[in-house]
């Protein structure tokens, strides 16, 4: 009675064991190409105003975007940039409570 069954059984080992070999060889190549994939984008700035200067954004051309910390920070103009750089945590916190509050 088992002659029948146990070569269907060792055929059955064989394919999920093929079938497992093949998962172990994707693997490495998933799990490299994961941490790229998963790299967390930068967390938007939803101020509409420079957090440095107050003004509109865009009202003084191209606003100066960059990433600090994580953090997309967006500045009037590049003389912002100057006075961000000095003590960036004040205006980070103003980006903070911003898209806190928006959320
Ligand atoms: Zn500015």
């Amino acid at each position: 009675m088992w002659h029948r069954v146990v070569p269907e059984k060792l055929n059955m080992n064989m394919k999920t064991n093929n079938i497992l070999r093949s998962l172990l060889l994707t693997l490495p190549i998933i799990t490299a190409t994961l941490p790229v994939a998963a790299v967390d984008a930068p967390k938007p700035d939803k101020l509409t105003t420079c957090p440095v200067s107050g003004e509109k954004l865009g009202e003084m051309g191209k606003p100066h975007v960059f990433v600090y910390k994580g953090q997309e920070v967006q500045l009037c103009c590049k003389d912002c940039k100057g006075k961000f750089d000095k003590d960036p945590a004040p205006y980070i916190r103003k980006i903070e409570a911003a898209s806190k509050a928006k959320k």
